[in-house]
């Protein structure tokens, strides 16, 4: 079982005193804290990155030069992760979509890694310049260098708006991320159920569209075992090529319930965010295969 909370103040932890103002560019601040050195190659399809340590201490973190830049950059953060959490890699083959069965090691690296490229004060401050939106995602995406679904996921995270980011496939809800506020009104999106009929996503599914807007959707669309009587903001993408929908909910300043919602059948019984679920910032969603 993972310590999120431990990982991600073991995170804060190694980035203190560092010079953070370069990191768009340059990851050098963080390799170097580790004694190694970034390097690039072609690997197959589907591998992201290697280390290896020499007996002198000093170790080699090798990307795979053929992705993309944002998962070089994750790739190269989450190295530097294993390094200093001590975590050995596992190497196994895991299918597309497998984010459920990574293994512990793995996510932990993936929640270290999302701290390196996201600091925590600087990413909030950006996000409390305005209200969520797919806009505000594209320009820090921009800034931070990082993937859309890791840049959403964190915005829904660290925003003070009641907001979430689901990710769905054409099918079923794969993983969400809930802003505090949202947890504190105990809204939770329900993971591996199907993208509910009625969300502006199904309505992209079904009609092969690629976006879409609606403030009116009923909370109790997306929020397990809730009343109606607010409407949520739900922007939606939805790319076919891919098979991935990524849907960004929110409840508008005031436009929510002020208290927790008492839900039907009481407190749930099942922790949905399973510990792990709903963490911000992660995502190898793209990563098919091996990752290391
Ligand atoms: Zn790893």
């Amino acid at each position: 079982m993972i310590d999120e909370v431990s990982i991600r103040s073991r995170a804060r932890q190694f980035m203190l005193g560092l010079d953070l103002s370069n990191i768009d560019k340059d990851l050098s601040v963080y390799t170097q804290k580790v004694n190694a050195k970034l390097t690039y190659e072609e690997m197959s399809y589907g591998e992201s990155g290697y280390t290896l340590t020499r007996r002198n201490g000093k170790s080699s973190i090798v990307v795979n030069e053929l992705e993309r830049r944002e998962r070089q950059r994750f790739s190269a953060c989450h190295e530097v992760a294993h390094l200093v959490l001590g975590l050995a890699s596992n190497h196994q083959e895991t299918p597309s979509w497998s984010y459920a069965k990574r293994e512990d090691n793995e996510i932990a690296c993936d929640i270290f890694a999302s701290e390196l490229l996201m600091p925590f004060d600087a990413f909030k401050r950006d996000v409390d310049q305005d209200e969520p939106s797919f806009e505000l995602i594209e320009q820090l995406r921009a800034k931070y260098v990082v993937s859309f679904a890791a840049c959403a996921s964190r915005l829904a995270a660290t925003t003070d708006y009641p907001c979430a980011f689901v990710f769905m496939d054409s099918k079923v809800v794969r993983y969400a991320s809930r802003s505090k506020a949202l947890r504190g009104l105990n809204a939770w999106v329900e993971m591996r159920a199907p993208v509910p009929n009625g969300s502006v996503a199904h309505r992209l599914i079904q009609s092969g569209d690629w976006s879409g807007e609606d403030s009116d959707i009923s909370q109790d669309v997306w929020f397990r075992d809730w009343p109606k009587g607010y409407d949520l903001t739900e922007m939606a993408k939805h790319y076919p090529t891919f098979d991935e929908t990524f849907s960004l909910i929110w409840f508008e300043q005031d436009s929510g319930p002020q208290e927790p919602v008492k839900n039907w059948s009481g407190t749930p019984m099942q922790d949905d965010d399973d510990g792990l679920k709903e963490l911000d910032g992660v995502l190898s969603f793209h990563s098919r295969s091996k990752k290391k």
